[in-house]
């Protein structure tokens, strides 16, 4: 996969793009990152990217010509079909489901917003998909980015060094990851589950599943609202006061 950042601040991509998880991605050949300050597309002989709004009112608007010819000249030199993302807090909220969408697409280009917004144009013309990382606003796009960029990577395959830990985490299954223990045995008398000790790999699995259920019954219950449970898991989840029926 290929994603480039549109931003004015190129530079706070560099810690996260070159340590850990994210950097190995980048060394096995998984990913390739292209961070790209849209500034440099300003046909503006001061190299401007932001004007006053129409009508009035505070704050400066991102122009459309920095971004629409940025946007344009990716597009001529990629072979692929980036799908371009607008960072805005006015976007769908972000989710693993929709990370696991964009893990599919083969290349990607995410529009990094700052001061206001921006101009109308690029929203319905530019952009491909709007995405919120949430009801709170931030200074700028970069941050809802670097979310994107590190949520959709380490669902690539081969960007863990186990794959199947992905699978397992919370969200992907539906619901919340069950609790997880490592040695020692006993903490300040603080003990591990006995079933986790067992090595009997069926009764672990299934109290996973169960603990799984019951701590997003009692942190998300809203999640239980769309998955499939097994009749045994109603019943549990019905002795739990959860209303299954
Ligand atoms: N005036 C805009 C509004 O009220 O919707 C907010 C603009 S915000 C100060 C500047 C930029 O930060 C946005 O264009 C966007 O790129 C980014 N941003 C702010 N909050 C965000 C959020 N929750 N999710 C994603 N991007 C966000």
């Amino acid at each position: 996969m290929k994603m480039t950042v549109l931003t004015l601040f190129p530079e706070m991509f560099e810690g996260l793009f070159s340590h850990s998880i994210l950097h190995q991605a980048v060394e096995k050949g998984i990913v390739e990152y292209n961070v790209v300050n849209f500034r440099s597309y300003s046909t503006d002989r001061h190299q401007r990217v932001d004007d006053y709004p129409y009508g009035g009112g505070g704050g400066m608007v991102l122009t459309p010509q920095p971004l629409f010819d940025a946007v344009d000249d990716l597009r001529q030199k990629s072979e692929k079909k980036p799908k371009v993302i607008l960072l805005c807090p006015q976007g769908e909220t972000y989710s693993q489901k929709k990370a696991e969408e964009l893990a599919e697409e083969e290349e990607l280009i995410l529009l990094c917003g700052h001061y206001e917004g921006y101009d109308e144009r690029i929203r319905e013309h530019l952009a491909d998909e709007e995405i919120s990382i949430g009801d709170y606003v931030l200074t700028g796009g970069e941050i809802g980015a670097m979310v994107v960029a590190d949520s959709v990577t380490r669902l690539l395959s081969g960007a863990l060094g186990n794959d199947q830990s992905a699978v397992t985490d919370s969200f992907s299954t539906g619901l919340l990851e069950y609790p997880h223990y490592t040695r020692p045995s006993d903490f300040r008398g603080m003990k591990v589950p006995d079933v986790l000790l067992s090595g009997h790999h069926a009764n672990i699995e299934s109290w996973r599943r169960r603990e799984s259920l019951r701590r997003t019954w009692e942190r998300r219950p809203d999640l239980l609202q769309n998955i499939s449970l097994t009749e045994k898991e109603k019943d549990l989840l019905s002795s739990w006061n959860y209303p299954t029926k």
